[in-house]
């Protein structure tokens, strides 16, 4: 019973929770559909937060609740200032409101740096002073750690990764933040989904892609390679401004990581300069998607 807490981590189609023990172990996990984005106020949002959590604090006694969240965080204030796909979030309590709603301290963070975290504390960030942490699902997200602490920014709007711009052409494809050639735009699912339709007129998902590229399909390949080359870019920016030497990533593209390898290696292998691509690691994580639920976990365990 002793220091478990309740450990949740909200995406853009669902959520999920765990109860984590002190030792940082999962004891019990569930997923339930959530599309936040379909709300259509902050009322309605924390009723759907508190209907999908309530059935788990019911079966199970936590001491604090840690929450991994789409959105930028002022942790000074306390509030969820804005959420990129939620357009009815404007300075938000989140965390007293949900607090009060439970019964319980709870913790909120940026889902991104909630997996960085997670990570550094229980996967391949382990024994590292600092981590930079890649998310690559639908979109692209970061987290980084500086001396053993995460780094929000000045408004908790630091690394958003996703937005680096990598492409800097005319022609450079359009991102879903308005600006073009941002990394999103070319290693996210929803890139390599979108560059394959357009192109072949055909719809399908990134692990179809996936498969056709194994299969031999030039283009699946060509897409991928191109992924991997300008998450290759993006992390050499990262490395030269900060001279940090660990870098691991999580999300659901980490499936196709054997795609990703070469051409992101390449390309921290042209952009370095020798001194510093020797002590550059960047790895897959090996948390099975559960970096963010670990991380929820340990921000949780800051309250107690
Ligand atoms: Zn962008």
């Amino acid at each position: 019973m002793a220091e478990r807490v309740l450990a949740v981590d909200i995406g853009g189609t669902n959520l999920r929770q765990a109860i984590v023990d002190g030792q940082g172990r999962i004891l019990h996990e569930r997923r339930d559909g959530l599309r936040l984005s379909q709300q259509t106020s902050e009322d309605a949002m924390l009723d759907a937060i508190v209907e999908r959590l309530r059935p788990m604090l019911t079966a199970h006694r936590v001491q604090a609740v840690g929450i991994g969240f789409p959105g930028f965080f002022d942790d000074t204030r306390g509030l969820l200032v804005a959420s990129p796909n939620l357009p009815y979030v404007h300075d938000l309590p989140l965390g007293r409101r949900l607090s009060e709603r439970l019964g319980l301290p709870v913790a909120l963070q940026n889902d991104a740096l909630c997996a960085a975290l997670g990570e550094f504390h229980f996967g391949r960030g382990r024994g590292a002073t600092n981590l930079l942490h890649i998310t690559l699902g639908t979109g692209v997200g970061g987290g980084l750690i500086l001396n053993g602490r995460p780094w929000t920014g000045e408004s908790g709007m630091a690394m958003e990764f996703g937005h680096t711009r990598v492409h800097p052409e005319p022609t450079a494809r359009w991102c879903g933040c308005g600006n073009q050639g941002c990394l999103e735009a070319y290693a996210s699912a929803t890139a390599i989904t979108r560059m394959y339709a357009d192109i072949t007129g055909e719809a399908l998902d990134a692990r179809q892609i996936y498969r056709r590229a194994k299969n031999g399909d030039e283009l699946a390949q060509a897409l991928w390679a191109e992924a991997g080359a300008s998450l290759g870019a993006a992390i050499a920016q990262c490395v030269v401004l900060l001279d940090i030497h660990r870098i691991t990533i999580s999300g659901g593209l980490i499936g196709a990581w054997d795609m990703f390898e070469a051409p992101l290696g390449n390309t921290l292998e042209s952009v370095l300069i020798s001194a510093q691509r020797e002590r550059v690691k960047v790895l897959p994580s090996r948390l099975d998607d559960r970096a963010g639920l670990l991380g929820a976990a340990c921000l949780a365990r800051q309250t107690l």
